[in-house]
């Protein structure tokens, strides 16, 4: 008997065959997100994956959910990135919204009608995200008026809520921090210009800029102290979505070497036939193997304490794999690994893309690295020679 994650994995397995791959190319020529594909998404049950029932969502865990993205980033990654955003933007809707906000909204993103995003990111705060200047004033009738500027908001001018990450003072840190949704539509929101990036230009990419924009505080979806600490959760759920996604990116790399060193003639026999060939492919698919091991384990791990850190793992290493992948296979298919029709340089500008994106390799190691110093701190005293340590 299936069960409902498997009929969502083979609704994504379909989606990317009949809709995202036959026309990813086109969508990157035209540099316009595929407003009619994601709406199929939705329509097919993609777009509110973790949210419950009674808001038109599918109720699935994370640990199940996430898996969805591994299907979808077979045919894109950035595709798969931003309906992974606009799932975790729904959850939050749906777990901490207020109710009339919910009334509002939730059925609109369940359904994928409305698209939402993510806007943590700051021209002068990527890493360092507590250096954030956004700036909401309290104005005691139940609104707040909003000024501040975002950095690199994906599906900018495209979603039509954006959950934005906001300082309630001028004291430095982040225990003033909230989030709030501000509506696409609210007077004073703007976007800039967009970002070019051929390699997923439907990607709409940009600044977003806030100018005395007034919102509901009925729209407040994590409250004054919490905005830093419920973006982290957040983060790490897309850090799981994306390792994710990228499991899909490895297996289509992996395929389109294969498919093709079966076939290329060389030396009496096929490119395939080549140990050395054999082997690189082969740390390909064992990168692979360990990959979908990690992004699982870490997001049945979301809302443990050990979370954020098996996030942490996911995220620095099946980027990292998925870019050995890419640039393997297009090695692996000689001169021809460089011509668009076999999608390897898209991939590999895509892998690369998911490195930097909800947390860069290297902040994800410093992750890792200060859960080995409170482990260190943990462990009994070791003898270290005379002059060595503290006496
Ligand atoms: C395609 C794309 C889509 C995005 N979408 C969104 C979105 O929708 N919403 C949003 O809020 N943000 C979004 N982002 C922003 C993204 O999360 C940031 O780009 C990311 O956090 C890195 O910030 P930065 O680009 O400012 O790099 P920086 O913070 O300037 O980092 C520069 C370099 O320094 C390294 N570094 C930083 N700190 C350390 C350290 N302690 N030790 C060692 N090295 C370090 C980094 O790893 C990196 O290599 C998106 C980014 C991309 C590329």
């Amino acid at each position: 008997m299936s069960t409902k994650i498997d009929k969502i994995l083979e609704a994504a397995q379909q989606h990317c065959e009949d809709v995202i791959k036959p026309n990813v190319d086109a969508w990157n020529d035209a540099g316009v997100w595929p407003r009619a594909a994601s709406d199929m998404a939705g329509a097919a049950g993609l777009t509110g994956l973790y949210a419950p029932g009674e808001w038109g969502g599918q109720g699935l865990p994370l640990g199940e959910g996430i898996r969805v993205y591994e299907q979808l980033g077979k045919g894109d990654g950035a595709y798969a990135f931003a309906l992974s955003m606009h799932n975790i933007c729904t959850y939050a809707t749906c777990g901490f919204g207020t109710e009339p906000f919910k009334e509002k909204w939730a059925r609109q993103l369940t359904s994928g009608r409305k698209l939402a995003n993510f806007a943590l990111t700051e021209p002068q705060s990527g890493s360092d995200a507590t250096t954030m200047y956004t700036r909401a004033v309290i104005n005691g009738d139940g609104t707040w008026t909003i000024n501040g500027a975002k950095a690199w908001v994906s599906l900018a001018d495209e979603a039509d809520i954006y959950l934005t990450v906001v300082k309630t003072s001028d004291k430095p840190g982040h225990q003033d921090m909230a989030m709030i949704a501000i509506p696409k539509d609210a007077e004073g929101v703007s976007f800039g210009p967009r970002y070019q990036t051929p390699s997923y230009n439907f990607l709409p990419l940009s600044e977003m800029y806030f100018k005395d924009v007034v919102v509901s505080e009925d729209n407040i979806i994590l409250p004054i102290g919490q905005g830093l600490q419920g973006s982290l959760m957040a983060i790490d759920i897309a850090r799981c979505s994306i390792a994710s996604g990228c499991c899909g990116l490895i297996e289509s790399a992996l395929d389109t070497a294969l498919a093709y060193a079966s076939r290329r003639k060389m030396f009496g026999g096929v490119n395939l036939d080549l140990e050395g060939i054999q082997w690189m492919l082969g740390d390909v698919a064992t990168d692979l193997e360990a990959s979908r091991l990690l992004y699982r384990a870490a997001a049945n791990a979301l809302g443990t304490p050990d979370g954020s850190v098996m996030a942490a793992h996911a995220k620095s290493f099946v980027p990292d794999a998925a870019v050995r992948a890419a640039n393997c296979c297009t090695q692996v298919l000689g001169g021809s690994g460089l011509l668009k029709e076999y999608g390897l340089d898209r991939l590999s500008r895509l892998s690369q893309m998911l490195r930097i994106v909800d947390g860069t390799t290297e902040i994800n190691k410093v992750v890792i690295g200060r859960a080995l110093q409170k482990r260190a701190k943990s462990l009994p005293q070791t003898t270290i020679p005379k002059g060595y340590g503290e006496e």
